[in-house]
């Protein structure tokens, strides 16, 4: 699919300015007690709607702003700067609308990604269950069909939203001897009969991001509940994967550029043997490598942007910003803790927080070394010209 995009009109440092203003005064200040409570930020995402920021890349004949990936990632990163696990419902969000964009009917799409990119429908994405991670075709979730509509039985586990997303795009085995090409997308509205779920998952990181197991009982969905045709649901998962990791790619440098800043701030106020630290080269070596880490992980993010505008094979380049992305913020992070000494230990610094929030982005959406496998298992061949 290629992008048409409306960015000439959008200067994206002043959007960027624009989000920033939003997150320092709304998003910030808040979330070291949401992380301490744990409680689902509804009125924050209410708030991310009301700027208009849910459906950034979303075609405008959808009712999506149009504009171009690179102009999503800019909000992902700088809500992600503020508020990890804030940023984690939202990219929740566009990976469960993901779906009906690339695999949906036309219908589909007229009917969902309207109210999903307005931010009034908030969206989920449920593939992982408890035997089936990395290896999706071994999911155990049934849809069988029958005359007054499709039967699903199974469960789900660690899904975001899941409870609070008003539709959330589920996968299920419509041929359990088929693997990968038995399985089906379908579109599961909230309060569908037969649904139940767990406590929020208690978690190490983005605590106020909650994550569910979910229990389907003989739910009953009508035929045209799925999404695109049946068999597809594992490339259309894929599909939204790939178009997602990037996503998070993104999330990964906004608390990298946080994780930064602390670090500078720290190092320029903490003295020791009569000086500020920043002028131990020592530190200035640390932050040195933060810096160089951050920029090459958000231009590979912005390459790996255009290659999804261009709608070009998008595997190797999403995988590729994933991966070098999400290992360079829990270095930066980590390093910045360094920096901080015993205080970056403390439960009241906050690089002690981004230090667990950023842990879950080198396993979910792909863990690192699944990353690698699709990395090694697309690139070019040795006799090409494309290095
Ligand atoms: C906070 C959180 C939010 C999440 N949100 C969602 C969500 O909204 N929707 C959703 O569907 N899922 C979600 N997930 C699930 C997440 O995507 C999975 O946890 C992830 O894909 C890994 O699967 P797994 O945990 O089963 O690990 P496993 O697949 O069991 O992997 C365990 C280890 O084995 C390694 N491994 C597995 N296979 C291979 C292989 N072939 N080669 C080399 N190494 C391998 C992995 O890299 C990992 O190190 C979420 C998870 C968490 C923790």
């Amino acid at each position: 699919m290629t992008a048409q995009t409306h960015d000439d009109a959008v200067d994206m440092s002043e959007f960027r300015s624009t989000v920033r203003a939003f997150a320092n005064a709304e998003i910030l200040p808040g979330a070291a007690e949401r992380d301490e409570s744990k409680e689902f930020p509804a009125h924050l995402m209410r708030r991310l709607a009301e700027q208009d920021l849910m459906g950034i890349s979303v075609p405008e004949e959808f009712g999506g702003l149009g504009l171009s990936t690179r102009a999503q990632l800019v909000a992902v990163e700088e809500v992600a700067r503020a508020d990890a696990a804030l940023a984690s419902i939202y990219t929740a969000h566009y990976l469960g609308l993901e779906p009906i964009l690339v695999g949906g009917t036309e219908e589909q799409k007229k009917r969902w990604l309207p109210g999903l990119a307005s931010g009034e429908v908030l969206a989920g994405f449920a593939l992982t269950e408890p035997d089936a991670g990395s290896d999706i075709a071994s999911m155990r979730t049934v849809a069988r069909r029958e005359d007054d509509g499709w039967h699903l039985s199974g469960s789900k586990t660690f899904i975001s939203n899941a409870r609070e997303a008003d539709l959330v795009v589920l996968f299920a085995k419509t041929d359990p001897s088929a693997g990968f090409r038995g399985i089906t997308a379908f579109a599961v509205p909230k309060g569908t009969p037969g649904i139940s779920y767990s406590e929020p998952q208690d978690k190490m990181g983005i605590r106020s991001a909650p994550t569910y197991t979910v229990y389907l009982d003989d739910v009953v969905l009508p035929h045209d509940a799925v999404i695109g045709t049946e068999g597809r649901g594992g490339n259309i998962a894929l599909t939204a994967l790939n178009r997602a990791r990037i996503d998070v790619a993104a999330m990964a440098n906004g608390i990298a550029l946080r994780a930064w800043e602390l670090g500078r701030e720290y190092a320029s106020e903490r003295k020791q043997f009569g000086h500020p630290i920043f002028e131990f080269q020592a530190i200035q070596l640390l932050l040195g490598e933060c810096d160089a880490k951050l920029v090459a992980s958000r231009v590979t993010a912005d390459w790996a942007s255009d290659v999804k505008d261009a709608g070009q094979d998008l595997r190797r380049a999403a995988s590729i910003s994933k991966f070098v992305a999400t290992e360079a913020c829990f270095s930066i992070v980590d390093q910045v803790v360094q920096i901080h000494g015993g205080a970056g230990f403390m439960r009241e610094s906050e690089i002690e927080r981004l230090y667990r929030d950023c842990r879950i982005l080198r396993i979910f959406e792909g863990t690192s070394q699944i990353q690698l496998l699709t990395i090694a298992g697309n690139a070019p061949s040795i006799r090409s010209t494309e290095y």
